[in-house]
């Protein structure tokens, strides 16, 4: 229910941006989208980047679940599990799931698309979205700008869905299409991600990974992305 009615401001929020754009609509709309869609994957590469290589505070247990070395659907590991995330915060288990996805990448295919966009949409883009809001309400910008913001907040909104996707053999006709469009990444390329650990961490679309790619060699070859922070400690 506290889903829907989130979901339905959300959807909302963006519609009153597009009835805000209509009236000064022109040919900019289009390369605006674009650019909200190429922003998108670069905020999905950017944060999975950042969320891989910080590390997780030590001695709260997430190591040894990580490590767990019997079956992960046993009553010991559940209760493991409950006791750790008990201890954690709600970012610090945001942070332990991003790693956790490279040794168990499948289990993110196994929930529903609406599901995964949950977490970036309420915590993250659905607050923003009510901000622009407010700021397009005030100073009437041209119709090109909401356009091309609606097209960003509701990539980075779907970014952790279009993941789970990426980990799922049966995605739908609409995303199969999209993939063939080359708006939507291919599995194939987000293989590559797994294969390495870093380099192409974008999810959405991919045309961002050459940028998030320069970042991270920059940032791994000066330390401030360590590999420790790969795993927990
Ligand atoms: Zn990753
Ligand atoms: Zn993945």
């Amino acid at each position: 229910m506290k889903a829907k009615l989130l979901f339905s401001l959300f959807f909302f929020s963006l519609a009153l941006d597009l009835a805000l754009a209509i009236p000064s609509l022109d040919w900019r709309a289009a390369p605006a989208a674009l650019a909200g869609w190429y922003a998108a994957d670069l905020a999905s590469g950017l944060v999975h980047m950042i969320m891989d290589y910080k590390p997780c505070r030590p001695g709260t247990g997430l190591r040894d679940l990580y490590f767990w070395p019997g079956p992960r659907d046993s009553a010991a590991f559940l209760a493991k599990q409950d006791e750790v995330y008990a201890r954690i915060s709600r970012f610090e288990r945001v942070v332990y799931d991003f790693k956790k996805h490279h040794p168990f990448p499948d289990l993110l295919g196994r929930h529903s698309f609406l599901h995964l966009m949950k977490g970036p949409t309420f915590v993250v883009v659905l607050p923003i979205s009510l901000v622009l809001n407010v700021a397009f309400l005030a100073l009437r910008p041209p119709g090109w700008l909401p356009v091309g913001v609606v097209v960003m907040l509701l990539g980075a909104a779907m970014s952790q869905a279009f993941h789970g996707a990426l980990h799922r053999d049966d995605v739908g006709r609409t995303l199969r299409a999209l993939r063939t469009a080359r708006l939507v990444m291919s599995r194939r390329a987000h293989q590559a991600h797994h294969d390495s650990l870093t380099q192409d961490f974008a999810v959405v679309n991919g045309w961002s990974n050459p940028l998030v790619n320069l970042c991270a060699s920059v940032l791994l070859r000066s330390g401030a992305l360590g590999k420790d922070g790969l795993e927990p400690a």
